[in-house]
């Protein structure tokens, strides 16, 4: 485990404007001290969010989403607690500093990190060849060819490869690198009579990043007809897994993140030219499958995928594998129908073409419907029997779906393909297990765990460290951070909210109120924790709050903001208060009934109690 001091926590948030990273999901204006604006975790037409820049912390009414500026970047961009750190650290400049780790976790990070230079040197080296030599002129004109402009070249760091067999080899040595190092990154290879060579050789390079924008591979494009293959990625190793790496996603998660939705194409040329179009949700998967992994990942950004690969045979495998490692998953997983035999880039080179795939994105359908319409499609549908086999294998895809109007509409569209009624497919429906299902546990995408108690903040946040992962390989990505699913508030919960955040909005009042509750009025843990913090602090809840304490920090924050939204006369202090006491006699009532108590004097004294204190409630609300 390599933790960070708590120093280099506390300079990260005391260094990163929240305004600013906040800024960059949402608009925010100042109103008084803090900042408002649309909430960026959940849907909603009036701002109930708001960032207090002093203390460093946002929180949203609306969903009750809150914390720091590393929690926003958390869950706001998918990024695990150390990235989330690391990535604010590298943004504002503050240096890293971390806790004596094991030899052996200090080693394997010494070495991803020598690993990871010589791919930034590697890739500065291509990037350079194809802007600088002559013998790149004919890559470069390709590249012009297909409509990219060198701006969207150079943000992607598109290079070039030159042909001679150890420039790698050679530079990378001079630079330091050892050739076991230059290997395991995949750029250079052993040759049968045991030399070493450069791995890429006259070819277009595409540095592969992970989200954090650090070159963890390449993907090359042969640039005579004769080289094969025609597209060569680096072998897998300690930083490159095909599996777990979206080409693109460095550029493309903040989009993804802010329009909820991510489009996933095929070539390295795609995204470039859907990035360069403005379509700027664009990730690439390397080769044609999806993986769990990469869908995990999304949803830790996005909750649509549009699938935007060839309309040949291998594409629509491809979809359909997706819909299977999908799992259970909230992901919404949509297909575009790309005309077959064009891809994106070719599309969008093309007069008009930007317009057509927009509106190819704007028709995508869900990938059952896709599926079944293949199923359809592929069928025998002339002959009874070949009608009988087409249902047998489009029953379970709609079984699969739910209850929606979409599968209504598409049972319809089923029943006349299949010349028979919709009540035929229903009754069919009705006894087919859900399909397909997924082919391994383990390739099914796991969903974010429901938090249990509490709501704020998860559990993942103290993960401070490695991502976990066991093996010491977290992966290029470094472990996502799906946006955690928030449990909505009881009634019970909130009204105890009003009530500590009116004693915050009015301390001296507040006070006396506070010392009268005891814990018997509260049934939910999080007033419970707020509450003895409150009764020593009631007039400044912020001033000396412990950051570390994240759950305490988490409530405080809270219901400081609320606070300051709700202005608390006495008489509303008054009447919460006596709401808060009606809850506390009916629990105690309730808890005697269920003992048996139900005849006993002191049973008859609580009814008392209570008709006294709704009397009093009636009163003060009428
Ligand atoms: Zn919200």
């Amino acid at each position: 485990m390599s933790l960070f001091t708590p120093e280099t926590i506390e300079r990260v948030r005391d260094s990163a404007d929240i305004v600013e990273v906040v800024s960059a999901h949402t608009d925010l204006r100042r109103q008084g001290e803090r900042f408002v604006g649309l909430c960026p975790f959940h849907e909603e037409r009036t701002p109930s969010f708001s960032v207090k820049p002093a203390e460093g912390f946002y929180y949203c009414f609306g969903c009750e989403a809150g914390g720091d500026t590393i929690k926003f970047v958390q869950e706001k961009e998918g990024l695990s607690f150390p990235d989330a750190v690391e990535s604010l650290a590298d943004r504002y400049g503050v240096d890293v500093e971390r806790e004596k780790e094991d030899p052996q976790a200090e080693e394997r990070r010494r070495r991803r990190g020598r690993l990871g230079e010589a791919l930034e040197r590697a890739a500065a080296f291509y990037e350079a060849t194809l802007w600088e030599t002559e013998k790149a002129a004919k890559s470069r004109s390709y590249l012009a060819g297909r409509g990219l402009r060198e701006e969207t070249l150079r943000a992607f760091g598109v290079g070039f490869a030159p042909s001679a067999w150890d420039s790698i080899v050679v530079a990378g040595q001079r630079a330091g690198f050892s050739i076991d190092e230059l290997q395991a990154v995949g750029l250079v290879q052993k040759g049968r009579k045991g030399g070493y060579y450069d791995a890429f050789r006259a070819r277009i390079t595409f540095p592969v990043r992970d989200v954090r924008g650090r070159t963890v591979g390449f993907g090359a494009r042969a640039t005579t007809a004769d080289q094969k293959p025609k597209y060569k990625n680096s072998t897998e190793g300690e930083l490159y897994r095909k599996s777990r790496t979206l080409y693109g996603i460095d550029r493309a998660r903040g989009p993804i993140a802010r329009g909820g939705r991510a489009v996933v194409v095929e070539g390295y040329t795609d995204v470039l030219a859907l990035h360069q179009a403005g379509i700027e949700e664009t990730v690439a998967v390397m080769g044609t499958a999806i993986t769990s992994d990469q869908l995990k990942l999304l949803a830790g950004y996005a909750g649509e995928v549009v699938l935007a690969l060839d309309a040949d045979r291998a594409g629509r495998e491809a979809m359909l594998r997706a819909q299977r490692v999908s799992g259970a998953g909230k992901l919404r997983l949509l297909v575009c129908g790309m005309p077959e035999g064009e891809d994106p880039a070719e599309m969008l080179a093309a007069e008009r073409g930007e317009e057509r795939f927009r509106s190819l994105l704007a028709e995508a359908v869900d990938l059952p419907v896709f599926h079944a319409r293949a199923i359809l499609a592929d069928g025998e549908l002339e002959t009874p029997a070949g009608r009988d086999r087409a249902l047998d294998e489009v029953v379970p895809v709609l079984a699969g779906m739910g209850e929606t109007i979409t599968r209504q509409e598409l049972v319809t569209e089923i029943a006349d393909a299949l010349d028979t009624d919709p009540g035929m497919v229903g009754r069919r429906m009705a006894g087919a297990r859900p399909a397909p299902a997924p082919p391994a546990a383990s390739q099914r995408a796991p969903l974010p765990a429901p938090r249990s108690e509490g709501g704020d903040p998860g559990p993942e946040y103290s993960g401070e460290g490695e991502p976990a992962g066991g093996d010491g390989d977290p992966g290029p990505e470094g472990g996502g951070g799906a946006p955690a699913v928030r449990r909505r508030p009881t009634t019970e919960e909130r009204r105890e909210d009003a009530f500590l955040a009116m004693c915050i909005a009015s301390p001296a009042t507040g006070a006396e109120y506070l010392e009268r509750l005891s814990e018997e009025h509260l049934v939910g843990e999080r007033a419970r924790v707020a509450l003895p913090w409150l009764r020593d602090h009631l007039r400044d809840p912020l001033a000396e709050l412990p950051r570390e304490n994240e759950e305490l920090f988490a409530e405080i924050s809270r219901l400081t903001m609320q606070a300051e939204r709700e202005p608390a006369e006495e008489a509303a202090i008054e009447l919460s208060w006596l709401m808060l006491e009606r809850a506390r006699l009916d629990r105690q009532i309730n808890h005697l009934r269920r003992d048996g108590g139900e005849q006993s004097k002191e049973t008859v004294e609580l009814h008392r109690e209570r008709a006294r204190i709704s009397d009093a409630i009636a009163t003060r609300s009428g």
